[in-house]
């Protein structure tokens, strides 16, 4: 069974806001086993609506909606729905005593124009919303359903739900997943992640792994020099899902091993502390080109009750540390003396070109230094530069 997601909106096509329904639902669905081929975000424009709602009817066997059912004359799905059926629209009277219950419980008559929400396509139910006044619908169109529809668009189930997260989310829990029918494929996603080269290097050396075409799948991205390894695996049960990903792991482990930090959620920050926790080890930084950053993560992902992270200073230039000049790479030293840690860390200014101390980890047997390359101020180099400090003490 494939699905196609539309985000309804023009708060969504001018860039106001962000579409996070869409990558809600197809995890959702993906878990029913429903693959999702398509997102579409769309203006509150009833025809351009109608056009990628008809590619969709035409292509695909279920299509949710998200927006657009609220009471201003922007909120359009109900009439794109009834169009594209080809029906009219009539009063429900269920979801009409719906409505007028929500304004009695906040305690003010209904606005005349609310009353539209209880408008639905002839032929559609409707889909409770015990959270907000917006009744869902949930429409299956009849073979040959539509204007311009010979044969028609048949047999595509349509699914419109309020835009506000908070609404939509659990009444597609409630009343649309249970009655969905389930794909006989299950559909799950595992992710290796990455750090220490670019992502066209680690997709050389995967080799024929990331090749289209290949089950299961396996997909590269990259986000501050983190690269991911997306493994979808598609079976009929966990067992034939967990060989999938057991078979991706061990290639990728063979192929790219030293490269590998963690899977899922794992960041470098908590695999370290874990690491350094599980060696009664402790770390402090010393901080010019990340700018605070480390201390971000670490303290972050750090466990409260067992701390690996003792702490560190910030400083805004490569040969000053806690208020002394230090020789350019010697305040990871200073820092680690000074809150008594295993290890410290030093990221050198980014913001010049050329030569410059280094990334420095202090040990108890001396520093351990890194030259590392200056590629200007940015989030990423500032990202990047703090994760290659962080898998310096890892490797
Ligand atoms: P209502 O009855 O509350 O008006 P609606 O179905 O008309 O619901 P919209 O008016 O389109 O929904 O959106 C209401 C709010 O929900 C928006 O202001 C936005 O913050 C949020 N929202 C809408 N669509 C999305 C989306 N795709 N992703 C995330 N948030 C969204
Ligand atoms: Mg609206």
């Amino acid at each position: 069974m494939h699905a196609e997601i539309f985000a309804l909106g023009s708060e969504l096509t001018t860039g106001a806001k962000l579409d996070t329904n869409s990558q809600w639902l197809s995890v959702e669905l993906a878990a029913l086993g429903i693959e999702t081929r398509f997102h579409h975000t769309v203006a509150d424009d009833l025809p351009a609506m109608l056009d990628e709602l008809r590619a969709a009817a035409f292509r695909s066997e279920l299509a949710i909606l998200t927006g657009g059912l609220g009471p201003t004359a922007d909120d359009l799905t109900r009439d794109a729905l009834a169009q594209l059926a080809g029906v009219p629209l009539e009063e429900d009277a269920a979801s009409l005593a719906h409505v007028l219950a929500c304004y009695r419980r906040f305690g003010r008559p209904m606005p005349p124009k609310n009353r539209v929400q209880a408008l639905v396509p002839a032929g559609a139910e409707v889909v409770p919303n015990p959270r907000g006044t917006a009744p869902g619908l949930w429409m299956t169109l009849p073979p040959g359903a539509g204007p311009d529809a010979p044969g028609g668009p048949g047999g595509c189930t349509l699914v419109a739900l309020p835009g506000v997260p908070a609404e939509m989310k659990p009444m597609f829990r409630e009343s649309v997943a249970p009655r969905l029918p389930r794909g006989t494929n299950l559909i799950r996603v595992a992710r290796v992640n990455l750090f220490g080269a670019g992502e066209s290097s680690v997709e050389e050396r995967l080799g024929d792994l990331t090749a289209r075409g290949r089950v299961p799948e396996v997909g590269i991205t990259a986000h501050e020099a983190t690269i991911t390894l997306r493994i979808v695996a598609r079976g009929t049960d966990e067992t034939e899902i967990e060989r999938q990903f057991a078979e991706v792991r061990r290639l990728a482990a063979e192929r790219v091993g030293d490269l590998i930090f963690g899977e899922e959620d794992d960041t470098l920050a908590g695999r370290l502390l874990a690491t350094l926790r599980a060696r009664g080890e402790t770390l402090a930084v010393a901080e010019v080109g990340t700018g605070g950053r480390l201390a971000d993560w670490l303290s972050e992902e750090d466990d409260p009750a067992a701390p690996a992270f003792l702490g560190g200073v910030t400083e805004n230039r490569d040969d000053y540390c806690l208020g002394e000049p230090v020789a350019p790479g010697d305040a990871a030293e200073r820092v680690r003396r000074q809150w008594g840690a295993t290890y410290a860390l030093f990221t050198p200014t980014l913001s010049a070109e050329g030569d410059g101390p280094g990334l420095t980890l202090a040990t108890p047997d001396g520093p351990v230094r890194e030259p590392y390359r200056r590629v200007g101020d940015s989030t990423i180099a500032r990202s990047r530069l703090g994760k290659a400090a962080l898998d310096l003490l890892r490797r």
